[in-house]
């Protein structure tokens, strides 16, 4: 092939490319930000505190999440709660919660290790900032309202979409944390404030034949 054959050949890719791209034809990627793609049930964004449905606090500030956190990145204290105005069922609720958005790894090991399901991850992975004390999050953005409203650090940065935070419980609707076939079906979270009890993950629903299971056993 002479220089002038692969010059036009190569122009030829080029134009295609060109065509295919102004006209959105055959691309594979998505027009962010304008086209949000949809995310797995469980994908590992922004995190969120999370209330009981009658609106106490999950958290009841054992820093377990902390203590799990390979990145180092949560501050928890615990807090007595009052005991004519307590804040969670139980002793104890999370007095100072930060997490240090710059740090995180979005591991999700502080989702597993949380014994009262109170803080989960979102789809919402929209977080740059222009300082470094903007990605500290601390209660009064990680805390859902009342109501189950979550709240963002910039609630009219136009790429927050509240939406995304709330979509929160992904990860418990997994068959289980330890993956046992038995739970499948099985609902063993609380409910939260503003969605109720979510349904087990889809694909999920079913309960499994233990019987067939049994025979295979038997089989084997
Ligand atoms: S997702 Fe991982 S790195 Fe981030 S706060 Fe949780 S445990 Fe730490
Ligand atoms: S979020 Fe969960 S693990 Fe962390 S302090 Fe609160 S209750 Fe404990």
């Amino acid at each position: 092939m002479g220089p002038v054959e692969a010059f036009i050949r190569g122009m030829a890719v080029t134009g295609r490319q060109f065509i295919a791209t102004i006209t959105g034809k055959g691309l594979v990627t998505t027009r962010y930000p304008k086209v949000m793609r949809e995310k797995p049930q469980r994908f590992h964004g922004r995190h969120v505190l999370n209330r009981y449905e009658d609106g106490m606090e999950k958290c009841i500030g054992c820093e377990l999440c902390a203590g799990a956190c390979p990145a180092r990145c949560i501050y928890v204290r615990g807090a007595d709660n009052p005991a004519d105005d307590p804040v969670s069922p139980g002793e104890r609720y999370g007095f100072v919660y930060e997490i240090n958005m710059l740090r995180c790894i979005f591991c999700g090991l502080c989702v597993e290790a949380c014994p009262t399901e109170a803080i989960t991850h979102t789809q919402l992975f929209e977080m740059s900032t222009t300082n470094r004390s903007d990605a500290i999050y601390t209660k009064t953005e990680l805390l859902v309202d009342g109501d189950g409203q979550p709240n963002h650090m910039f609630d009219t940065d136009r790429f927050a979409d509240l939406g995304e935070l709330a979509k929160a419980d992904g990860w418990m609707r997994a068959t289980s944390s330890q993956g046992r076939a038995a739970y499948e079906g099985q609902v063993a979270w609380s409910g939260s404030a503003g969605v109720g009890v979510r349904p087990p993950e889809r694909g999920q629903s079913e309960l499994p034949d233990e019987s067939a299971a049994d025979s295979e056993g038997d089989d084997g």
